[in-house]
C-alpha cells in the first residue's frame, strides 16, 4: 500500500472551486442586484451579504429558494474530479473562504464532495429561527493584519494556524482573490502556492514575487487547476505513483473516470457582474 501522503491541501471557494462568486450569484439569482449594489457603498461585503440575506427574507425568498440558487452555480467539469482524486490519494483537504459555511456546504453537498473536506473554515452562515440565513464575520474582532485582508476574514491567520498545527505536513494552496494574497505569504519554502493566473492573487504574487517563499505554480482553468494539483502532489510524495505503479498520466486518466457531477447549469464559464470584486 502506498505511504499516506503528508500532503494538505488548501481550497478558497469562489472561483476557485466554483467559477464565479457564490455571494454575487445568489444575489443575481434572487434579483437582487440592484439593491446589492445601492448598498454595497454603505457597508463592508460580510455585513451586506447579512443585509441581503434579511431583505430577501422580507421580500418572502426562502432558505429553500437560496439552496436552489446555489445549485445552478457554474463550475468547470474537472474540478470535482481533481479533488476527489487528491482524496483518493490521501491528502487532508480543507476550504478557506470569505463566502459562508451554508453557501459552501450546500455546494459541496450537491456536488457529491463535501466528505473530501476534513475542515472548512469561512465565515458562519446559519438559519434563525424566523428561517432568515445570517452571516457573521469570520473573525468577530478586528485583525491586525496589515495585508490586503478583509476586515472580517484574515485567511493568512488560518494558514499561519495550520502550519503551526500540522507543522510536519506539505501545503498546497491554491486561490484567485486579493484576500489569498496573505495566506500565500505564510508559507514555507517547502510548500507550494497555486495562484490562478490573471487573477488579483496573481497579479500581487508577480508584483513582488520574491515575497513568496513557497514555490509557484499558475492555473488559468479547471483543466489546469486539475493537472497543476495532481502533478504537484506527485512533486512532492513521488512514492504515491511508485507504490501503486502507476504513472502520473495514469492518474490523471484515473481522475477522468471519476465521475463529474455536474450542476444543472452545466459549464460555463461567466462574468455575470461588473461588481466591485469580493475578496
Ligand atoms: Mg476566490
Ligand atoms: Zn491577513
Amino acid at each position: 500500500m502506498a505511504a499516506r501522503p503528508k500532503i494538505v491541501v488548501v481550497f478558497d471557494f469562489d472561483k476557485t472551486i466554483i467559477d464565479c462568486d457564490s455571494d454575487n450569484w445568489v444575489v443575481d439569482e434572487l434579483g437582487a442586484t440592484d439593491l446589492f449594489n445601492s448598498l454595497l457603498p454603505t457597508m463592508p461585503w460580510n455585513a451586506l451579504m447579512d443585509t441581503m440575506m434579511r431583505e430577501l427574507h422580507a421580500q418572502g425568498k426562502t432558505v429553500e429558494d437560496i439552496r436552489k440558487a446555489l445549485t445552478s452555480v457554474p463550475i468547470h467539469p474537472r474540478v470535482v474530479p481533481a479533488i476527489k482524486t487528491a482524496h483518493a490519494l490521501g491528502c487532508d483537504l480543507k476550504v478557506v473562504s470569505d463566502a459562508n459555511l451554508f453557501f459552501i456546504e450546500t455546494v459541496l453537498e450537491h456536488l457529491g464532495i463535501r466528505e473530501c473536506f476534513s475542515e472548512i473554515y469561512t465565515n458562519p452562515g446559519f438559519v434563525d429561527r424566523q428561517g432568515c440565513l445570517r452571516i457573521q464575520p469570520f473573525n468577530s474582532s478586528p485583525h491586525a493584519c496589515a495585508n490586503p485582508c478583509p476586515p472580517n476574514m484574515c485567511k493568512g491567520g488560518v494558514v499561519e494556524k495550520l502550519l503551526s498545527t500540522l507543522p510536519e505536513k506539505m501545503f498546497i494552496f491554491l486561490g484567485d482573490g486579493v484576500g489569498d494574497y496573505c495566506p500565500s505569504l505564510k508559507l514555507r519554502e517547502e510548500d507550494h502556492v497555486v495562484p490562478r493566473k490573471d487573477f488579483p492573487v496573481w497579479d500581487l504574487i508577480s508584483k513582488t514575487p520574491i515575497l513568496v517563499k513557497a514555490k509557484i505554480h499558475a492555473w488559468t482553468d479547471g483543466k489546469e487547476l486539475e493537472q497543476t494539483l495532481l502533478q504537484t502532489i506527485s512533486e512532492i510524495c513521488p512514492s504515491l505513483l511508485d507504490d501503486e505503479d502507476i504513472s502520473f498520466s495514469q492518474l490523471m486518466s484515473a481522475g477522468c473516470e471519476l465521475q463529474t457531477v455536474s450542476t444543472s447549469a452545466g459549464y460555463e464559464p461567466l462574468n455575470r457582474t461588473a461588481l466591485p470584486m469580493h475578496h
